[in-house]
């Protein structure tokens, strides 16, 4: 699965013809104007490349990731925190970069400090992760890629990329189907990244291998956002986790939620996630014997939004 030579996608003729790159399987002809379930092209659709801080300590490491934000999404949660680029809607992507202007982005972030560079909303992009990677490795650099994914991700596209990601970071959100169809439009998103996170698991194991400065070279995270008035899917999320996949896996539990205008009045998720709650879901990650991993601290969850009309949608700087 990769583009062609000089890295343009539009010249490819493989996959995104006929793509069946993720779950959604739209066999969409993504250099048509008719595309698939994602809207997205076969191009470097990419709404920000930035140094981001704000990851988990072995992710982040001293400097930052290098982080580079796809446009649009498999998944289209209706209270993603991210919704300003991944909506499907048919609105204009802000910019399409060239493969060489994304190469000139990473490497200068690379080369202020940052060891890892890592792919946020990647399950769509597979081929362009794959051209970024190589064009990156060519010019001899060795970043510690990490992939970090929604998990709405297909067996046979991550063993493709066995020996290309260092660090899988999926958040695994829903155990119940019929919260993944209302909240997420994938009932069958449990059974999906289950099997994507027992494949990320069998490359990876548990053991989290870190440098000399503590930032992860190899391994899973796992991650889970706790939603308010959904603590039973919380349970079932980690108790999946504890029995399936192991006990010794590094796990990220995360509080962030914050409603995003398009759920205030939602019945659920129109409010803050309690501290009860949390702690209840606390409790059971405890009680399941989980104890590898950070449990994010129950604050002021609005501190996490990012702003994508900046140029660094974290520090809110440089429009
Ligand atoms: S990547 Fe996009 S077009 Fe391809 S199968 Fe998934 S949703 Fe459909």
């Amino acid at each position: 699965m990769r583009l062609s030579e000089n890295g343009s996608a539009k010249t490819d003729p493989g996959v995104l013809t006929n793509c069946t790159v993720c779950p959604r399987n739209c066999y969409a002809n993504r250099f048509s104007e008719n595309r698939g379930y994602c809207n997205a092209g076969a191009g470097f659709e990419i709404a920000s490349i930035c140094a981001h801080k704000g990851e988990e300590p072995p992710i982040s490491g001293l400097n930052g990731i290098c982080n580079v934000f796809f446009y649009r999404c498999n998944l289209q949660c209706i209270y993603c925190q991210n919704c300003q680029i991944s909506t499907n809607s048919n609105q204009k992507i802000f910019k399409e970069w060239s493969l060489a202007e994304v190469l000139d982005r990473i490497c200068s972030i690379l080369d202020s400090g940052c060891k890892a560079l890592g792919f946020v909303s990647p399950s769509h992009m597979i081929p362009q992760i794959i051209a970024i990677t190589e064009a990156v490795k060519k010019t001899g650099r060795n970043p510690v890629i990490i992939y970090n994914t929604n998990a709405y991700d297909k067996v046979d596209v991550l063993k493709s990329l066995e020996g290309i990601v260092d660090v899988y970071l999926p958040d695994l959100k829903y155990a119940d189907a019929e919260l993944a169809k209302e909240l997420s439009d994938a009932s069958d998103y449990p059974l999906v990244a289950q099997k994507a996170i027992a494949e990320m698991y069998r490359q990876k194991g548990a053991p989290l291998i870190t440098d000399a400065d503590g930032q992860a070279i190899s391994g899973l995270i796992i991650r889970h956002l706790v939603l308010p008035g959904q603590v039973n899917n919380s349970m079932n999320v980690l108790r999946f986790i504890a029995n399936d996949i192991s006990t010794k896996v590094h796990i990220s539990l995360m509080s962030q939620y914050n409603p995003v205008t398009a759920v205030i009045g939602h019945r659920f998720l129109g409010r803050s996630l309690s501290e009860v709650e949390y702690e209840e879901v606390v409790a059971e990650m405890e009680k399941l014997g989980l104890e590898r991993g950070w449990i994010q601290a129950l604050e002021s969850s609005s501190n996490y939004l990012p702003d994508f009309c900046y140029e660094h949608p974290f520090e809110k700087k440089v429009k």
